[in-house]
């Protein structure tokens, strides 16, 4: 039984790399920063130390040693950052920052165990493992300005082509419970045309299929009637009902069962110090998986890793094949591909368990409904 419980691991084990380790990493820094900020009232240092610790979250290099910080990092923490970087290691880090700490107590957050830094996912990255960002093929679960996204399905399908891809699977949100912005029956009549559009004039450079993110509701149906899952992939995900603890493997396990679910999107829709997702018998539901087809998401988007490599080798134990999302909702987070390969390599997942190395036709298999060529 494996509960849906954030994995408590020591920063210092777990990235065994041949790149070399800083002194101070940019994970042990961002967390004295986060915990800095927590021990704080409400307030302008408060909001300023919480800027820092996401400015150096998201840079995608290691500060150590370096001269430049990133920009985003206020004027006003700049000597808490130059004491926290002359540190020797993080008892050090740990140490200063009980000096540096507001009216209540440093504590850890669960909700930020188990996530890789920007500059950890280029680590892992660079150090290979089998698993590199630029054999990519497919570029799967993105948004657009029909949902929730930031540009065009052709702006989206253009910045894809440019990193390489060739084939892509758009998948705006459904107008359900979880998205006001969703697409109506309408609306992905409205998709299809524009995706047809786009393969016609494109198609050979980069095929775009087209999908739906769909709600798996409390009774573990999806928010789209029958009829209009016919040639679109689904991926369905969890967006409500989030916080609670209750068990929620049933309802994920009947979703599997549903026709045309693709891939089981966020499994545990958690959130970087926000929430640490549902709880569930991650062994039921991968083996329900498994069984039925349905790939399992490793979503890069850095907020959401998720899953992380603890049940990303849980799910390839079980049997399960995965698709790697960057749920971008701009051309810029396509990048966030490379924090779910970083992940993959961690679990130690081979190449051919993941959808978006292998061409097209895979993905199609089995689904004549598609129309591809
Ligand atoms: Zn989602
Ligand atoms: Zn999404």
């Amino acid at each position: 039984m494996c509960e849906g419980r954030p994995h408590r691991f020591s920063r210092a084990s777990r990235l065994d790399l041949k790149y070399p380790s800083p002194v101070v990493s940019n994970a042990d820094l961002a967390e004295a920063f986060f915990q800095l900020a927590e021990s704080h009232p409400p307030g302008e240092l408060r909001l300023a130390l919480l800027r820092a610790a996401y400015a150096v979250f998201d840079n995608p290099r290691e500060l150590d040693g370096v001269r430049r910080l990133p920009e985003t990092v206020p004027l006003e923490v700049l000597p808490t950052m130059a004491m926290l970087r002359g540190c020797r290691g993080r008892d050090a880090v740990a140490a200063a920052a009980h000096r540096l700490a507001g009216p209540h107590r440093l504590r850890g957050s669960p909700t930020r165990e188990g996530f890789l830094t920007a500059a950890e996912v280029s680590r892992v990255v660079a150090d290979g493992g089998g698993l590199d960002p630029r054999h990519l093929r497919g570029a799967a679960h993105w948004h657009t300005r029909a949902s929730d996204g930031a540009a065009t399905l052709e702006a989206m399908a253009r910045a894809c082509l440019r990193r390489g891809a060739t084939w892509g699977v758009v998948t705006d949100h459904t107008r359900g419970l979880a998205c006001v912005n969703g697409l109506d029956a309408e609306g992905i009549e409205l998709q299809r045309r524009a995706v047809a559009s786009w393969n016609r004039r494109r198609g050979e450079e980069l095929w775009v299929v087209q999908g739906l993110e769909v709600e798996i509701l409390e009774d573990g149906r999806l928010d789209v009637p029958r009829t209009a899952r016919e040639g679109v992939l689904l991926v369905a995900a969890i967006h409500t009902g989030l916080a609670e603890r209750r068990d929620q493997t049933g309802r994920l396990v009947r979703a599997l069962q549903e026709p045309g679910v693709w891939t089981l999107a966020h499994p545990r829709g958690r959130l970087f110090a926000r929430r640490a997702g549902i709880r569930a018998n991650w062994e039921v539901v991968f083996a329900a998986a498994a069984e039925a087809g349905v790939l399992v998401e490793v979503n890069g988007f850095p907020r959401r890793q998720d899953l992380d490599p603890t049940l990303i080798a849980l799910a390839g134990g079980a049997g399960c094949r995965f698709l790697l999302a960057s749920d971008a909702h701009h051309p810029r987070h396509l990048a966030f591909d490379a924090t779910a390969v970083a992940l993959c390599s961690q679990a130690a997942i081979s190449r051919e368990a993941i959808a978006n190395f292998g061409p097209l036709d895979h993905l199609a298999a089995g689904r004549p409904d598609l129309a591809v060529p």
